[in-house]
């Protein structure tokens, strides 16, 4: 049903089964692109966020329930992209390829897109990393939003001084949120102030501004022509966006008349209104209460999940039982912007590598280091002190560290020959026990 397997004992299986089936068949084809013709791990790893990713949580309010099950067939089949992106051995574990990749967890992304989902439609469980729950911003659904009743609004750019004037600014400062509009009429200024929640965007103090502005024009000088300044060009342009559906923007432009006139005007040029607004919306921020409530902007939100995604991950990383410790020395925080997508380089931040130590540890073959100058011989020993290797080592001092190593082109190309070379000499390097 619309891409969506149901299953009778509705634990969603099957439906991963199949999306991960489709995936796998994509990823090989990547793949053997990435040998043919040089596709980079790192390319991979944008393809794989921008659309393999996409096909695997596909409706996952649907059909992702969190069960165990669930979580490590995900993993599974993630498992095959990380592996493909870092070039790692295959026994290196989910979790230092996640953090070495940049990859979250795709449960994670799983239960995340169903809280946003939940959120959307103000579903009370929105349990997502014990988030609690959010009040969003509200929307209007889409079948509300009639295009032929659609008009443009006009604003210009020129500001006035005739009839009843209006300066409206939006500021946040410290975390507190605050709107203001400033009035002159006839000789007269008055000014307006009031503080947001905290949650609040500067765009919707901009467009609160406007709003209230409106309304207090409406009530007071109900024939007068009212010209509104405000410096937000994105509410503006918000205001002429049919698509928008941001509940000030859609009062605002129900409440115009031609009685009403919108200007835009340059913030910080010394327009006397303007610095008049800004200072009070400054002021507004600062007051003792909130004086209007409103939801939390759908960016907002998404960023907080985003946060509280990559929390969780970092928890999981951090767990002390938990497989990939090595890699955990060496990357103590989760990131999305990391990217390994070397074979040697992964080898060097999870040891997992041709090195003896590696080989005993999978009984693969019960060997040492020729050189005899330490029992551990794992990779580490080869970048940093295998006197065998010693000709080729000039940059790298036993005290860089792997990062240094690695942030630095020339110290990364001298560990990656060091590291080519046990692979081409296993036979004069290695010595069965
Ligand atoms: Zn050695």
């Amino acid at each position: 049903m619309l891409g969506v397997i149901l299953d009778d004992q509705l634990n969603g299986l099957p439906h991963i089964n199949q999306t991960g089936e489709k995936m796998i068949r994509i990823l090989n084809r990547l793949t053997i692109a990435k040998h043919k013709r040089g596709l980079s791990g790192k390319v991979l790893k944008v393809l794989y966020k921008r659309t393999l990713e996409r096909i695997l949580v596909y409706a996952a309010p649907a059909w992702w329930t969190g069960s165990n099950a669930q979580t490590s067939k995900l993993l599974s089949i993630q498992r095959k992209v990380l592996l493909a992106v870092t070039g790692a051995f295959r026994t290196t574990s989910t979790l230092a390829l996640q953090t070495s990749s940049g990859i979250e967890p795709l449960d994670l992304v799983c239960a995340q897109e169903t809280a946003w989902y939940h959120i959307k439609k103000s579903c009370v469980d929105t349990s997502f990393c014990s988030s609690g729950r959010f009040q969003m911003e509200r929307t209007l659904p889409v079948f509300l939003r009639v295009p032929s009743s659609w008009t443009l609004v006009q604003w210009d750019r020129i500001p006035t001084f005739q009839d009843l004037v209006i300066f409206t600014d939006g500021s946040k400062i410290n975390g507190q949120v605050g709107a203001a509009f400033c009035t002159f009429n006839k000789g007269a200024v008055q000014e307006h102030q009031y503080r947001l929640d905290d949650h609040c965007s500067v765009f919707q103090a901009e467009a609160v501004a406007i709003k209230e502005a409106i309304k207090w024009a409406a009530r007071h000088f109900p024939q007068s022509n009212c010209n509104i300044h405000t410096d937000s060009l994105s509410v503006l342009m918000a205001l002429q966006n049919p698509l928008l559906k941001n509940d000030q923007i859609l009062w605002i432009r129900s409440n115009l008349n031609d009685k009403i006139a919108l200007h835009w005007v340059k913030a910080h040029i010394g327009i006397e209104g303007n610095e008049a607004a800004d200072r009070a919306a400054k002021n507004a921020t600062t007051k003792p209460a909130i004086d209007i409530h409103l939801g939390i902007p759908q960016n907002t939100i998404r960023s907080h999940l985003k946060e509280l995604l990559q929390k969780e991950w970092q928890k999981r990383w951090d767990d002390r039982e938990a497989k990939g410790r090595f890699t955990h020395a060496i990357f103590p925080s989760v990131s999305r912007t990391r990217c390994i997508f070397n074979k040697y380089d992964i080898q060097a931040v999870s040891n997992h590598g041709l090195c003896p130590q590696f080989l005993r540890r999978f009984n693969l073959r019960n060997c040492s280091c020729r050189c005899g100058e330490d029992n551990l011989d794992d990779i580490h020993h080869y970048i940093y002190r295998c006197p065998l290797l010693g000709h080729l080592r000039e940059r790298i001092k036993p005290s860089t560290p792997i990062l240094s190593i690695l942030s630095h082109p020339a110290l990364r190309e001298e560990m990656r020959s060091l590291l080519k070379t046990v692979f081409g000499n296993e036979r004069d390097i290695f010595q069965d026990n």
